[in-house]
């Protein structure tokens, strides 16, 4: 992880956000080469989402009437417990805080929880993790963990507080008063903006059941523990769809979107065996089932999306704070009903960080001189490239130079292309290596004979000459 995070800072993937101030926990800022990429991740997200007759797009707002999140359910209940403790100040999720835990200490805890349940039981590291995570959201648990567990920060014993439910949701107000009337929440997913707009959609673009709504945009947690770089941040993005469906047909759609989604993230070059999914097991109430994607980050598995089967909870609780109805008209059959949803609800940001980790690789390579040395190579699939190709002429003189600039205006008509006339054409490749440029093009004397450059290849890092005039087709075919 750190090599990456420093790459990324490095090459200008992405920065500590307002790092001069000292930085603000769990922000960052996506720099030159990082907004290229995600860009393109959620280009991709939105082609291959949208590019179809069945889903339209969206974009509503961030701040939306505060009666939607009561409605939604997340007033009441998107909190996390958590306790803090009294020496130092640092406040935690109970869960997290359980999860990083020694297994010697988890151990005592379960035990002290409920020693008839974890008889003979406890050699299991599954178990023990499993156990953890499910008693973290119970008031008892945290009352426990008061007494066994020491501050990791201060070392403090027996200093946390009671466990207390903290909702997730930054709050703020709509115009200069600052009174309980006036709240607003920063959107915690982008969700509720599809099912609140979902008839206005459906009545514009007739569309008729099966069909999505999807989605790209900022959503705001404040999460109580960050970490692990843009795992967990505060503000991140989410590119999700919702896709209406007649009830009864609910898990059809659950598998043929569960397929859609994992094959989404293999074609942009994530390996099967970097994927796995997880089943919840413990459902919401309205849930009928939920799978997530997780990918194999260098801390362990973690969840880049979720795709559930959320039935028709969320626009009947919407027709019920509303008191408009939501009901969709089959004209075949004339009836009225509330559709069932499927959802696919991706991390923007942390799909980000998954494919950058993905594709990073360290190997041995050779130099011009016949020797070896380390090459950093971000194997990324050339449509997440941030730049497409680089343009190198050999020296910047005998109108290779010029030569050089008029590619690069024209392929730069269609593609984010660098141009570098400086330094050994060694080391010109390493760099580019680094960001992940899929393509090369060199301009050298040969092509002031015949017009022809050399091609280099990122992963195999083999050249062939292809005609000046070819480049622009070559980029396209593999690129698009
Ligand atoms: P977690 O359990 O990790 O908090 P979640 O189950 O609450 O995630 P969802 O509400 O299903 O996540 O959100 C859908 C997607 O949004 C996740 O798969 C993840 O990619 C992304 N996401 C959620 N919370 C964050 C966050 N704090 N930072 C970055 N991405 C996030």
């Amino acid at each position: 992880m750190d090599k990456i995070v420093s790459l990324a800072k490095r090459r200008g993937f992405v920065f500590q956000s307002s790092e001069i101030y000292g930085g603000l926990n769990g922000c960052w800022d996506y720099g030159p080469l990082g907004v290229e990429m995600l860009n393109n991740l959620k280009q991709s997200w939105w082609r291959a989402m949208t590019f179809r007759d069945d889903v339209e797009g969206l974009d509503a707002s961030i701040l939306m009437h505060p009666r939607v999140w009561e409605a939604s359910g997340h007033v009441a209940n998107f909190t996390d417990p958590m306790v803090d403790c009294k020496e130092c100040k640092s406040r935690y999720r109970v869960d997290v805080l359980l999860e990083e835990t020694s297994v010697k200490k988890k151990k005592e805890i379960l035990r002290a929880l409920e020693p008839e349940a974890f008889a003979g039981q406890l050699q299991d590291q599954k178990v023990i993790d499993e156990f953890a995570l499910r008693i973290a959201a119970d008031e008892t648990a945290a009352a426990i963990i008061q007494n066994h567990m020491t501050c990791p920060n201060c070392g403090a014993k027996q200093a946390f507080t009671a466990a207390r439910q903290f909702n997730l949701m930054f709050k703020t107000f709509v115009g200069p008063v600052e009174d309980t009337n006036n709240v607003v929440f920063l959107r915690p997913e982008t969700a509720q903006g599809i099912f609140v707009n979902f008839l206005n959609v459906q009545n514009a673009s007739r569309q008729k059941i099966p069909f999505g709504i999807a989605q790209i945009g900022k959503a705001f947690r404040n999460e109580i523990n960050t970490k692990n770089f843009l795992f967990r941040t505060r503000e991140f993005e989410q590119m999700e769809m919702q896709y209406f469906v007649k009830p009864g047909e609910e898990d059809k759609y659950f598998e043929y979107w569960r397929e859609q989604r994992m094959a989404w993230f293999i074609s942009l070059g994530m390996k099967p065996e970097w994927l796995q999914w997880h089943k919840h097991d413990k459902l919401a109430h309205y849930a009928k089932a939920a799978f997530d994607i997780e990918y194999k980050f260098p801390f362990g598995w973690g969840e880049i999306e979720g795709i559930h089967s959320r039935t028709n909870f969320d626009l009947s609780q919407h027709e019920e704070f509303s008191g408009k109805s939501m009901r969709y008209f089959d004209d075949q059959t004339k009836e009225k009903f509330i559709p069932f949803v499927i959802e696919t609800s991706a991390g923007a940001s942390r799909s980000f960080m998954a494919f950058l980790t993905a594709a990073y690789s360290e190997e041995m390579a050779p130099t011009g001189s016949g020797g070896e040395e380390q090459r950093v190579v971000l194997r990324l699939h050339p449509s997440l490239a941030p730049m497409k190709a680089a343009v190198l002429p050999l020296v910047n003189r005998d109108g290779m130079d010029d030569i050089g600039r008029k590619l690069t205006n024209d392929l730069q008509k269609s593609f984010r292309v660098f141009y570098d006339d400086s330094g050994a054409v060694g080391r010109r490749y390493r760099r580019q290596d680094e960001i992940g440029t899929p393509y090369c093009f060199t301009i050298d004397s040969q092509t002031l004979v015949d017009q022809t450059v050399t091609v280099r290849e990122r992963d195999t890092m083999q050249q062939e000459r292809i005609a000046l005039d070819a480049v622009k087709t070559y980029l396209a075919e593999r690129i698009l």
